[in-house]
């Protein structure tokens, strides 16, 4: 500021022409002339002039001016000719003013006047530097001029993409449906030449880990195009327009590269439903994105051969406009494998490894029900570790199954200290939930109970539900008879309950909540739902306070309604829950067989069938 405010205030209409200059020289009202850098003249006028000449004083009057400075300036041009003028008008009219030179300004001078500014300007690129995420590295201060750039990551010719689709197991119709997209990026004319218009963009819908990346990366090694990969979270910054700016780069790329493939990985970070939850007017700047985003994927034509892949496993919360015709109007789903897919998925993880001819993969796929693409991958991995942690040349089947056991429980706690009391109470409680769902025709039959204590919890039984599409209230009551079949076995047994049940208590409070107040499935509330589906969460409940009463009442008489039934349950069959908790404590682990012996058929048993998902319960 200092230095721009010494070029005294007032500027404009204070230079001199040549003409006016003379006249002023000759009338002698100069006081003094101060020539600058050689190249300007400041003119001071004599007080006196000031005052008697109403040219001059209106000229005073300006704000800027303060009593004693230059009034006037001049470019005279040439030094020389200047100096020899003001010497002959001198001589000419004798005249009494004197003139002088003053230095240019020092670099010194010009530094200490930049120095707020150099100041302000450090401490804005140490915050840039701070938010662009720690500064990858010898960027170094560069990196902050590419702030507005994209983040893709970009595999083209020099890093080709080498995943094709022999990477992928499974998924055979999401395959099918990119292979779609593999031929339009061959060959685009077979499709234009018929009028039809190349899609745009396909959206890759289903949970983490289940290979979508895998996927997309596949559709780009299969067409032999440039695949720029990033994630929707890279376009959030915080600073206004970066994130459209992000988006506007990526595309100018992608094009210059086409054809290509973009891929956006979690594309909910940019892509929720604008206009929602806008109280704070935070989520601006992500709208902008995502509006630069809609407007890129309109601007290009079909004829530039981009297609935009994304990602998401929440496609319901996403804003309606991205799934309008000619942007994502594909979506792909991908979802967890099946019992075929998964033995798939291990057929391409175990290729690198080295297998004892042990290993049964037919039985491992059985017992990862839940388990994704990458958790099998995991897997893998985990079983190969284990197998070098016990210096074998090979890995043995039982180091998988170690490796199952460890990702679904967490590390087994053998030395975990519980007493032998407790250790009855888990026994039983584990029993409990066994008894209870072995007799009921919808629970879901039991795999496998263990009482060994693993990651939070300390004991566990694994079903084997039906894949259901829908579910009856009867289906959803057996459901949590048998989840309170634990803390009935308690009471029961030792009529005391214990704080062991937390989490089953917690899974029956949520499914019976959810049968009042989302499906319907009870008496007092009726039919009537107060689930959104847009996924809004409302600070505001959608009922009344009265509503509010009846809905708890009914949650209490269901859950109440299926311990009481429970109990029942577990006291007609107490002799074989007996049994069933001493083998318990004495094995530690048992399996279906051991509940086929103490037990015998189940009551509803219909034909032995292997059902696919296997879900574990805690506790
Ligand atoms: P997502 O993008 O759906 O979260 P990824 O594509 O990143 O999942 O998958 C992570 C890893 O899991 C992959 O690199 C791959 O090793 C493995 N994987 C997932 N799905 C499969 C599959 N269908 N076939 C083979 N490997 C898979
Ligand atoms: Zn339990």
């Amino acid at each position: 500021m200092t230095f721009f405010g010494r070029s005294s205030g007032f500027t404009e209409g204070k230079d001199l022409n040549s003409s006016t200059f003379t006249e002023i020289l000759n009338k002698d009202d100069i006081k003094e002339i101060v020539i600058l850098n050689n190249t300007r003249a400041e003119i001071y006028i004599k007080e006196k002039s000031i005052e008697g000449n109403e040219e001059y004083s209106k000229k005073a009057k300006n704000p800027f001016y303060r009593k004693g400075s230059a009034l006037y300036e001049y470019n005279f041009g040439d030094l020389q000719n200047f100096e020899n003028k003001l010497d002959a008008a001198k001589a000419k009219h004798g005249l009494s003013f004197n003139y002088a030179y003053k230095e240019p300004i020092s670099i010194l001078d010009t530094i200490i006047g930049f120095l707020p500014f150099i100041l302000l300007i450090a401490i804005w690129l140490f915050f840039m530097k701070r938010m662009s995420g720690g500064g990858s590295g010898a960027g170094g201060g560069g990196q902050i001029f590419n702030i507005g750039k994209s983040r893709a990551k970009l595999f083209d010719e020099n890093t080709k993409v080498k995943t094709t689709f022999k990477n992928v197991a499974g998924l055979e119709g999401a395959k099918e449906e990119v292979q779609e997209i593999v031929d339009f990026l061959k060959n685009p004319e077979k499709y234009t030449k018929l009028g039809g218009k190349i899609p745009k963009g396909a959206l890759l819908v289903g949970p983490p880990g289940t290979g979508k990346t895998l996927l997309a990366k596949a559709v780009a090694g299969e067409a032999g195009v440039p695949f720029f990969s990033l994630s929707g979270s890279d376009f959030v910054e915080m600073f206004v327009g970066v994130g459209a700016s992000r988006v506007r780069d990526l595309f100018k790329q992608a094009k210059q590269k086409s054809p290509s493939i973009i891929f956006i990985d979690e594309i909910d970070a940019i892509g929720r439903a604008r206009g929602k939850n806008s109280m704070t007017g935070s989520n601006d700047e992500r709208e902008n994105t995502l509006n630069q985003l809609l407007t890129e994927m309109d601007g290009f034509g079909t004829e530039s051969n981009v297609i935009v892949l994304a990602a998401t496993n929440r496609a319901e919360i996403l804003d309606k406009a991205l799934m309008r015709a000619g942007r994502f109007d594909r979506q792909i789903y991908v979802d967890l494998p099946d019992l075929h897919e998964r033995k798939e998925i291990f057929d391409v993880h175990i290729k690198p490894l080295k297998l004892s001819n042990d290993v049964k993969l037919d039985f491992l796929a059985q017992q990862t029900p839940g388990f994704s693409g990458a958790d099998i991958a995991n897997l893998c991995n985990e079983a190969a570790l284990i197998a070098a942690r016990n210096n074998k040349t090979a890995i043995h089947h039982q180091d998988f199954m170690d490796a199952v056991d460890r990702i679904v429980g967490g590390l087994e706690k053998k030395n975990k200290v519980i007493t032998p009391r407790e250790k009855k109470v888990i026994a039983y409680h584990e029993a409990g939930h066994a008894t209870v769902s072995w007799m009921l025709e919808y629970a879901a039959p039991l795999v496998k109970v263990t009482i060994v204590p693993r990651g939070q919890s300390l004991g566990a039984a694994w079903y084997l539900p039906e894949e259901r599409k829908i579910v009856q209230t009867e289906q959803m009551l057996d459901e949590m008879c048998a989840t309170m079949g634990g803390r009935a076995a308690e009471k029961l047994i030792f009529d005391k309950i214990s704080t062991g049940a937390l989490s089953d208590l917690e899974k029956v409070t949520k499914q019976a909540r959810a049968m009042v107040t989302v499906y319907g499935l009870n008496e007092e509330v009726g039919n009537v739902t107060y689930y959104d589906s847009s996924g809004n969460d409302s600070f505001v409940k959608p009922y009344s306070e009265e509503t509010a009463k009846t809905i708890d009442k009914e949650i209490s008489k269901i859950i109440e309604g299926q311990y009481q039934r429970a109990i029942e349950i577990l006291d007609q069959h107490k002799d074989k829950l007996d049994i069933l908790a001493q083998k318990l404590l004495e094995k530690e682990v048992i399996f279906k067989d051991d509940l086929l012996e103490i037990f015998g058929k189940r009551p509803f048993e219909k034909d032995e069938k292997i059902s696919d998902e296997l879900s574990a319960s805690e506790e």
